[in-house]
């Protein structure tokens, strides 16, 4: 019989994320809902080793086990998920929040690629993590032991409801000044679907302008109510 473990275990981040999202407001809340998101997980001495690598391009998928490293240490035992409208609580490990016991994270992302020259970088698709995030391990996913389409998912039943996007014609001509104007459109298009208004400051008939900030810009944009839908529009992207 061995004691329970009580004791601290150090983690050592084997590398980081550099991702389109310099911060972390505007990140979906889970990882697939923007997959235009691109990102690529950089692997430090001695990890960076291209053994420690081999065969996972064999695998489309991959958990990332993370440090939530922009969050507080500090924790409580409830949480209130941006899901229940920020106003009820269930417990922390009845949710996804990144206040936890730990920071430890962990998202299922689409491996696009793996480049070894040099270091080892894995190209990452879809990923909710802000750039800088360290990465504490990666894991292939089985889809055949880890996929479980019928499981009931609590108060998160089902991918949130999309918003619909529009763009102002200056932002359009913004964009079509770019080079990566195709999928900044599509990244900034599933940003704002997700709407990542903060839920307490939500305003439909009001003009407020929020900021979200993808790759290097800066994207404006404020809600537009007509009748019952709401439309987020990018006013312009600075
Ligand atoms: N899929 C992961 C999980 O379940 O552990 C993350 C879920 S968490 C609700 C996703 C949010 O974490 C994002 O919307 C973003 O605001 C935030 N986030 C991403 N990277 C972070 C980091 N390094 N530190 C703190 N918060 C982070």
């Amino acid at each position: 019989y061995n004691a329970p473990a009580s004791a601290p275990f150090t983690l050592t981040p084997i590398g980081h994320v550099e991702s389109d999202y310099p911060d972390k407001f505007g990140i979906p809340r889970q990882p697939g809902l923007a997959p235009a998101a691109e990102a690529s997980l950089i692997l430090v001495p001695p990890y960076d080793d291209p053994l420690a690598v081999r065969g996972l391009d064999a695998f489309s998928h991959i958990w990332v086990s993370f440090i939530f490293h922009q969050s507080p240490a500090r924790w409580t035992p409830l949480v209130r998920p941006p899901r229940l409208g920020g106003n009820q609580k269930v417990g922390v490990f009845a949710s996804r929040s990144t206040h936890r016991p730990n920071r430890l994270g962990l998202s299922l992302v689409k491996l696009a690629g793996i480049d070894t020259r040099g270091g080892v970088r894995l190209k990452l698709e879809g990923c909710d993590l802000v750039s800088g995030t360290p990465v504490v391990d990666i894991k292939p996913y089985l889809p055949w032991a880890e996929a479980h389409p019928e499981a009931s998912a609590g108060f998160a039943p089902e991918a949130p409801p999309l918003l619909q996007v529009s763009f102002s014609q200056q932002a359009l001509d913004t964009l079509s000044a770019r080079t990566d104007s195709a999928t900044l459109h599509t990244l900034i298009t599933q940003i704002l679907g997700q709407d990542p208004r903060p839920a307490y400051k939500r305003d439909e008939e009001s003009e407020r302008v929020y900021g979200v900030r993808l790759r290097n810009v800066d994207v404006k944009f404020c809600a537009v109510q007509n009748d019952e839908a709401t439309t987020l529009n990018v006013v312009a992207i600075e």
